[in-house]
């Protein structure tokens, strides 16, 4: 009854031509019946992808929420929209760490992304220290609060979330079955909590921390997990597309 999602976040990597040639092999061997796929490839590719009219979606890594004016070096809202792309990530933890987006930021984000029918791919996730003291779930839902707690249940549907330890992120250290599923789990709880039992109960939760081709059929078996966000393991088709036939 919840869709299955497998995004690739492919980060500032690839040159112009092993992007497009990444985008063709995922697109043509891709089995829409086995999961949806989704695409987030460097900005500056985000137009030459869109116009392969493929099946695979291609998003936007980063945008920023005001429609114009003087903010060098960033990409609106509507000009993400224009150019056709439906998908968002917000709230990276590298976003989040290197460029000190706020809550308060991602969630102007969020209702930017929502208004322009932008959906949005919203990542939480606590860091080391924080787990080492029990913390992560008081911080991930903390983390949801500030940033989703105010939408509308219409637009919470229009939403997909993904849970990202920091720890996880690109380090090869995977968070354990249990670890996840407890996760998400309490996320959806806390969707349930807010936003009323249906919405919550359907809403993808995305795992994503150093998932792979060898690990992510035991992480997609966990009940509350809907499919993966990956970032490394997402440049490679053959990868790609075997952590997507993981359900
Ligand atoms: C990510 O960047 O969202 C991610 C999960 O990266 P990796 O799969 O490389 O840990």
């Amino acid at each position: 009854m919840r869709k299955k999602i497998v995004a690739g976040n492919w980060k500032m990597n690839l040159l112009p031509e092993e992007a497009l040639e990444l985008y063709r092999k995922i697109d043509s061997d891709y089995f829409a019946d086995a999961c949806e796929l989704l695409v987030f490839p460097p900005a500056v590719y985000v137009m030459e992808l869109i116009g392969q009219h493929g099946k695979v979606p291609v998003g936007v890594q980063n945008f920023h929420p005001e429609e114009s004016g003087a903010f060098t070096g960033e990409i609106s809202v509507s000009q993400v929209s224009s150019c056709g792309a439906k998908y968002a990530l917000v709230g990276h933890s590298e976003r989040r760490m290197i460029f000190n987006e706020s809550n308060d930021f991602l969630k102007k984000k969020i209702n930017a992304a929502l208004a322009h029918d932008i959906v949005p791919l919203v990542c939480c996730g606590e860091p080391m220290e924080i787990r080492d003291v029990e913390g992560h779930v008081a911080f991930v839902t903390n983390q949801l609060a500030e940033t989703i707690g105010h939408l509308t249940v219409s637009e919470l549907e229009r939403c997909i979330i993904a849970y990202e330890p920091v720890w996880a992120i690109g380090t090869g250290r995977t968070a354990s079955i249990d670890q996840a599923q407890e996760m998400h789990a309490s996320i959806r709880q806390w969707l349930k909590n807010h936003f009323g039992e249906h919405v919550g109960a359907v809403t993808p939760i995305l795992y994503g921390g150093s998932c792979n081709a060898s690990n992510a059929s035991e992480l997609f078996a966990c009940p509350d997990v809907d499919g993966g966000l990956i970032g490394g393991a997402s440049l490679d088709a053959a990868s790609f597309l075997k952590i997507a036939r993981s359900f």
